[in-house]
């Protein structure tokens, strides 16, 4: 579905940050980007988003090139739930996730029969259908990233691509956020890229991992191909210990040599 081919990105002035990337990401596939800070996984974001063009190399989807695409067509492509931001005051939650629907509308901005359906349809996938006429800053944050959720998902994109989406959360919210876009994915058939620190939770809910390192993919697999002690402690440089969980699976901690 999601193709990229030698992908190169860089800052002006600056060498390239990603060399040749290559990565294919499937239908329905929920793929977790993880490495320690400074590896490039926000600016692949960006290449992928097309807040950065590419130096080098090819993104299609579904056969088409990214960059022969107007940005509103890129957002009928790709859409972005985006790190914890606070949004816009004011709005009720049915009116900030209509927002959503900004790469479809007309020039007069006026919401077709054909939208209300699909925010109704994300309305229900996210579970906010109690919720919509509340104004968004009553929201607790939990409620507040389903929303955010709930706006990209209206933009009908084949690949979701999500920023940190559990970092402001508990570990219920966080679990309750991963479950859902999981069903989320298999069931509309979306390809989710999604950058988190938390290996364990990287583990339980991504159907395969790919580590950035030094400017490249340093490895992609399943969560067991790829969550492994010697990979880990030379990619975070810290000793990393990995368990196996008889209920929970993998279990990655570092070594810190405090008990
Ligand atoms: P990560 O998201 O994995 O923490 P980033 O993609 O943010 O990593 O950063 C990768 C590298 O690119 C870092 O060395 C960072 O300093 C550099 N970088 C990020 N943004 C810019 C920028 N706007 N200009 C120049 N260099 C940048």
């Amino acid at each position: 579905m999601l193709k990229l081919t030698n992908v190169s990105l860089g800052y002006d002035g600056h060498p390239d940050t990603l060399h040749n990337i290559s990565i294919e990401i499937n239908k329905a596939e929920m793929l977790a980007l993880i490495g320690k800070n400074g590896a490039g996984k926000t600016t692949l974001l960006r290449g992928l988003t097309g807040l950065l063009p590419l130096r080098s190399g090819k993104i299609t989807c579904n056969d088409k090139d990214l960059a022969s695409l107007s940005t509103r067509e890129r957002a009928q492509m790709i859409s972005v739930v985006p790190q914890a931001i606070s949004l816009p005051a004011g709005y009720t939650v049915y009116e900030t996730i209509s927002h959503g629907r900004t790469a479809y509308l007309n020039w007069y901005g006026k919401l077709s029969e054909t939208d209300r359906k699909i925010i109704d349809h994300a309305v229900a996938l996210t579970g906010l259908s109690a919720l919509t006429e509340k104004e968004i800053s009553t929201l607790s944050g939990g409620e507040q990233q389903r929303v955010i959720l709930a706006r990209a998902l209206v933009q009908n994109a084949p690949i979701m691509i999500l920023d940190e989406p559990t970092s402001s959360l508990d570990i219920h919210y966080q679990v309750a956020l991963l479950q859902l876009e999981r069903g989320i994915c298999r069931k509309e058939g979306i390809a989710a890229i999604f950058i988190i620190h938390d290996l364990n939770l990287a583990a339980r809910f991504a159907d395969r991992i790919a580590i950035l390192h030094n400017g490249e993919i340093r490895a992609v697999g399943t969560p067991s191909e790829v969550l492994r002690e010697d990979l880990l402690s030379e990619v975070y440089d810290i000793p990393v210990r990995v368990l196996h969980d008889p209920d929970e699976g993998l279990i990655i901690i570092p070594r810190t040599g405090i008990s």
